[in-house]
C-alpha cells in the first residue's frame, strides 16, 4: 500500500493527511464513494495513539456523551451540533456490527473497551475496514505543505513529492506525545492558510509537585473530590486580557474520581480532568489557581461531629476512611501525630477537618505535552462548517479530530470527538 512517485496526479482524489483515529475513519467514510482516497502518514506506523490508548486497552467510547462533557472556547451549539451528526449510539454499531469489534462495558467507569481489552484490535479493524473499502496508505509521507491551485490542492511531502487533490482533509491531530507523530505541523499548515487558532494548551496531564512528604506516598491512589478555585479573568496568550466573550468558563471545574501520588507529582483521572485549569493559567501567566482535594466523602460538618463525638487516637480513627500513609502524612502537615480526637483543641479540630475536607494541593507546574494526552485549544469550531467541517476559509479543506478546539475528559470522550468529526469530514467529501 506504498508508494513515493514524485508527482503523482489523482485530480479529484481525496487526500487525508494524518493516520491517527480522526483520518482513518475519514478514510473509512470517503472511500464508499466514487473518488480515490489517499491517506497519507507522516511516522511510519499509523494509528500510534490508539496503539497507546488507555493503557494498550483503548477506550474506544464513552457509554453515555453529552456536549456538556467537552471544553472548548467555541460555542456550546457548536460542539453539541458536530456530536449529534453521529450519535454516540450509532458509532457503537459501527465498531460492533460493521467493523466486528465487540466491546464490553467497565461499569465502575462507564468505559467501552474492545473485548479483547488490547487496541491492535482497533487499530487493526480500522485499517481493514480502510483497505477492504480501496484506501492507498501512503506511510513515512510528512507533509510540509498545502496549497491552493485553482480548483486543485498541492499536498507537498518532506522528499518534495508533490500530489494533487480535490479534497483534502487534514487529521494531524494536536501537540500531545509528539513521539507519536503529531507535533503540530498540520495547525500551522491550517493557519498558513488563513485559519486562526485559539492558543494550544497541554491537558489530561499529570501535574507536577516538590512536596518530600507526597513523593514519599508515590503509588499511593484512592477516590477524591477535587475542584478549583480562580477568580482571575482569562488572559491569552498575548498577556492581554482576552476580551471575546467566554461560552464556558474553564474555570471553577469540579471533578471526582481517582487520585494518585506519583515520583513527580499527582495524577489519576479526577487530576487529569482538572489539569487544563492549571496548564492554561500557568500558559498565560497568571496567577496559579488553587486546586483543593477533599479526600474521603465526608464533608466538614461530618468529620467536625466524628472528631468531637471520638475519644480514640487520631491515627487509627483516619485509618478507617483513608489509607494509612495518606492519614499519617495529613496528621504530620497538621502537627498533631501525637494528639488524641479526645484532646484535640477546637483550633487543632479546625486545622484538620480543613485539611481533610479543603486540602490545597501544592502543585508546582505540568508534564507538558510530553504526556499530556489530549491537546486543549485549536482551530475554533465557528472556522468549519458544523455539517461538513470544510473550512470557511479554504474551500475545499476539511479539518477533523484532536486539531479542532475541543477535548473531553478521560473515559473515550476523546476518541468519540475523534470518530465523530473524521465520520463527517469523510462523508463530506465523497460527494
Ligand atoms: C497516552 C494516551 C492515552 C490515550 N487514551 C485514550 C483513551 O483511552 N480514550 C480516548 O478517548 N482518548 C485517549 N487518548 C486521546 C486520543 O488518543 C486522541 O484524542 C486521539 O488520538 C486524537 O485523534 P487524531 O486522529 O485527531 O490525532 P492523532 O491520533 O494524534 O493522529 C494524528 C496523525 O497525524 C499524523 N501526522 C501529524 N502531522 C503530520 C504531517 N505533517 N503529515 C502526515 N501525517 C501527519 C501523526 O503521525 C498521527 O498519526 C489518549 C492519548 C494519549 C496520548
Amino acid at each position: 500500500m506504498t508508494s513515493s512517485t514524485r508527482d503523482q496526479k489523482a485530480t479529484s482524489a481525496i487526500a487525508i493527511i494524518g493516520a491517527g483515529a480522526a483520518g482513518l475513519m475519514a478514510a473509512i467514510h470517503a472511500a464508499t464513494g466514487s473518488r480515490p482516497v489517499l491517506l497519507l502518514e507522516g511516522s511510519r506506523r499509523p494509528g500510534q495513539k490508539i496503539l497507546i490508548s488507555g493503557g494498550g486497552r483503548c477506550n474506544v467510547l464513552p457509554a453515555h456523551a453529552t456536549a456538556a462533557d467537552f471544553i472548548s472556547d467555541s460555542s456550546p451549539h457548536l460542539v453539541r451540533k458536530i456530536l449529534t451528526a453521529w450519535p454516540l449510539d450509532a458509532v457503537r454499531r459501527f465498531f460492533e456490527a460493521d467493523l466486528g469489534v465487540p466491546f464490553k462495558l467497565e461499569a465502575e467507569t462507564g468505559k467501552l473497551f474492545p473485548v479483547s481489552d488490547r487496541a491492535r484490535t482497533v487499530l487493526d479493524a480500522l485499517l481493514a475496514a480502510a483497505a477492504a473499502r480501496g484506501v492507498r496508505l501512503q506511510t513515512a509521507a510528512r507533509v510540509t505543505a498545502l496549497t491552493r491551485e485553482g480548483e486543485l490542492w498541492r499536498v507537498r511531502l518532506a522528499n518534495d513529492a508533490v500530489i494533487s487533490a480535490g479534497r483534502v482533509i487534514l487529521a494531524t491531530g494536536g501537540l500531545s506525545v509528539p513521539a507519536t507523530g503529531s507535533d503540530g505541523v498540520g495547525l500551522c499548515l491550517a493557519q498558513a492558510l488563513g485559519h486562526t487558532l485559539t492558543p494550544t494548551y497541554p491537558a489530561l496531564v499529570p501535574l507536577t509537585a516538590a512536596h518530600a512528604g507526597h513523593r514519599a506516598l508515590a503509588g499511593l491512589s484512592l477516590p477524591v473530590t477535587m475542584w478549583t478555585e480562580r477568580i482571575a479573568s482569562p488572559v491569552a496568550a498575548s498577556g492581554q486580557p482576552d476580551e471575546r466573550p467566554r461560552h464556558r468558563q474553564p474555570t471553577d471545574v469540579q471533578t471526582r474520581g481517582g487520585f494518585l501520588f506519583t515520583h513527580r507529582g499527582y495524577s489519576g483521572p479526577a487530576v487529569l480532568n482538572i489539569s487544563h485549569v492549571a496548564t492554561r493559567a500557568l500558559q498565560a501567566g497568571t496567577a496559579r489557581p488553587a486546586i483543593f482535594v477533599q479526600w474521603t466523602d465526608l464533608d466538614a460538618a461530618a468529620w467536625e461531629k466524628l472528631l468531637c463525638a471520638n475519644r480514640r487516637p487520631l491515627l487509627p480513627l483516619l485509618r478507617d476512611f483513608l489509607p494509612e500513609r495518606l492519614a499519617a502524612q495529613l496528621l504530620v502537615e497538621a502537627g498533631l501525630s501525637v494528639v488524641d480526637a479526645a484532646h484535640l483543641r477546637r483550633e487543632e479540630r479546625r486545622r484538620l477537618v480543613q485539611l481533610l475536607t479543603r486540602y490545597p494541593l501544592p502543585y508546582t507546574g505540568h508534564e507538558g505535552y510530553r504526556t499530556a494526552e489530549v491537546t486543549g485549544g485549536g482551530i475554533p469550531l465557528h472556522e468549519v462548517v458544523p455539517a461538513t467541517l470544510e473550512s470557511r476559509l479554504a474551500p475545499g479543506l476539511h479539518l477533523c479530530g484532536e486539531m479542532l478546539d475541543a477535548f473531553g475528559p478521560i473515559g473515550g470522550y476523546n476518541f468519540l470527538w475523534a470518530w465523530v468529526t473524521g465520520s463527517i469530514a469523510g462523508r463530506a467529501c465523497r460527494t
